[in-house]
């Protein structure tokens, strides 16, 4: 019976973060908290769910084979991983290719950074090829990849989530995992040509759902569909990252007898997104403005998305200007968060369910790469509800994993209900304000820490979208970062920059 491995490693880094990323955050969907699963628990711990690994599982059962599950390692995207925590993960990757191992498939993130190295799964897949150098590896990476040569030189298959909300993850794992299966049983040769364009887009900008991103990922998903290549994918890049490697990316596996076609397919897909590239950019508008314009919108729910304190993307989500606002400009029937403050809750749940307490919430996280100082709000209001902060996605994104936001508590302001975590979550499933007996569906206003990923769970009940431009460390304002490493020119700091295109064959 032959050996297939598969792992989850994966970390967005956001270089400019302060938070620490240390082995035991990579716990993220783990039954417990504390660190990555192995083995057995880990294929429980993913089977059945909407991720790339537990398509991997379903694929190598069909080869009535059985998955070694050599880690799975997934951590809230933060500061940079701790050299300690890389060495563990990659060790463990290794040393289960080394025990034997016919087919590798990964599933990484792909915009990890470490404190030693500024691309980490390049490191990981050159040190598997270095023990293994025939093994066929695929890769399903998250759409904010930053891709090295590195990566493209040492794996078989790559293949990148087309959405975003990422809602397409298990679709991914199997694109990723059959191109290999089919390589592995000799019906295909597959080799990577790919290219890497100078924009540092916006978050913002970035969905395929929308344009200027729509025009180019369908191009990409027809020619995949219609069998001209094995698999096409475009990333939109992970902008907050300080490494030479960002940038936006298109990546091509194919046949080598189709190769031809394949490089037709890198032009057309790079050029349309040069030709696009202003139209990635994102424009910021005042905090105050957009409140007063969401106050004229009529009736809810209305999400006021504050995304420049995203957990998603390394954000610590207790930054208060936004709530502040809100406040001052009176919006009612509101429910926000979830808000990182492990000390706010802890005084709740001391003070219990229907105390009335005042708190000194958020403001916690200092940002010295942006030279922003935390300021706590002052707010006053009832302790309506303690909960374990646990609850099991339903939404079509992750869908069936466990989320834990560690023990959590909803204050009652009379104008807000808020709900304040002990960990920090990127709110994609309405879930983790009904666990805590919170509807969304009911309020006026929704106030999420979010930018994208809130559309996969909350879509269904919102009426409208405002994105507030507040202050945090996922700003869209790349004024505001101290740029050292990246490679230079890139748009759109530098507007003037100009690019060799690949060429049409
Ligand atoms: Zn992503």
């Amino acid at each position: 019976m032959k050996r297939f491995v598969v792992a989850v490693f994966k970390h967005e880094t956001n270089t400019f973060s302060p938070l620490p990323t240390p082995l035991e955050a990579f716990d993220r969907y783990n039954p417990r908290p504390g660190g990555p699963v192995y083995g057995e628990e880990a294929v429980a711990t993913y089977r059945g769910t909407n991720t790339p690994v537990a398509a991997y599982i379903d694929l190598i059962e069909e080869e009535a084979s059985e998955p070694v599950f050599a880690i799975a390692a997934s951590a809230t995207p933060g500061g940079p991983v701790a050299d300690s925590a890389f060495e563990h993960c990659a060790a463990v990757i290794c040393d289960t290719v080394t025990a034997g191992c016919d087919g590798l498939f990964l599933d990484l993130h792909g915009g990890m950074v470490t404190e030693t190295h500024d691309d980490p799964e390049g490191e990981l897949l050159r040190r598997i090829r270095a023990i293994a150098p025939g093994l066929p590896i695929a890769v399903a990476f998250d759409f904010h990849t930053n891709l090295s040569q590195t990566t493209v030189d040492n794996a078989t298959v790559i293949t990148g989530y087309r959405t975003y909300p990422h809602v397409d993850t298990y679709e991914t794992g199997m694109r990723a995992g059959r191109t290999l299966m089919r390589a592995m049983r000799g019906e295909v040769e597959p080799v990577i040509i790919w290219h890497s364009l100078p924009i540092l887009s916006h978050l913002n900008r970035q969905t395929p759902s929308r344009q200027p991103m729509k025009d180019i990922m369908d191009l990409a998903i027809a020619a995949e569909s219609g069998g001209e290549v094995l698999n096409a994918s475009v990333f939109g890049c992970f902008p907050l990252a300080d490494i030479p490697h960002v940038g936006m990316h298109g990546v091509i596996v194919a046949e080598g007898a189709a190769e031809a076609s394949a490089r037709r397919l890198l032009h057309e897909l790079m050029s349309m997104a040069w030709e696009r590239r202003r139209d990635f950019v994102f424009e910021t508008e005042p905090v105050a403005t957009s409140i007063a314009r969401a106050k004229g919108l009529g009736d809810g729910p209305i999400v006021l998305a504050d995304h420049s304190d995203v957990a998603g993307s390394g954000g610590s989500t207790d930054v208060t200007d936004v709530l502040r606002e809100i406040i001052a400009q009176g919006l009612e029937n509101v429910c926000a968060g979830p808000i990182w403050d492990p000390d706010s809750v802890a005084r709740m749940a001391e003070a219990g369910s229907g105390a009335e307490i005042t708190l000194s919430l958020g403001g916690k996280t200092d940002f010295p790469a942006i030279g922003l100082k935390g300021e706590p709000l002052e707010v006053r209001g009832t302790v309506k509800r303690i909960t374990d902060g646990t609850f099991t996605v339903t939404a079509p994104m992750k869908t069936g994993t466990r989320i834990c936001m560690g023990r959590s508590a909803v204050l009652d302001t009379g104008p807000m209900e808020i709900l304040v975590t002990s960990e920090r979550h990127e709110p994609f499933d309405t879930g983790c304000f009904t666990h805590a007996g919170v509807d969304p569906a009911q309020k006026n206003y929704i106030v999420l820490k979010s930018r994208q990923h809130f559309r996969a769970g909350f879509e269904p009940i919102l009426k409208d979208v405002v994105m507030v431009s507040g202050r945090g460390i996922c700003s869209s304002d790349y004024s505001l970062f101290p740029w050292r490493n990246l490679r230079r020119p890139i748009f759109p700091l530098d507007p003037e920059t100009t690019v060799d295109l690949p060429p049409m064959p």
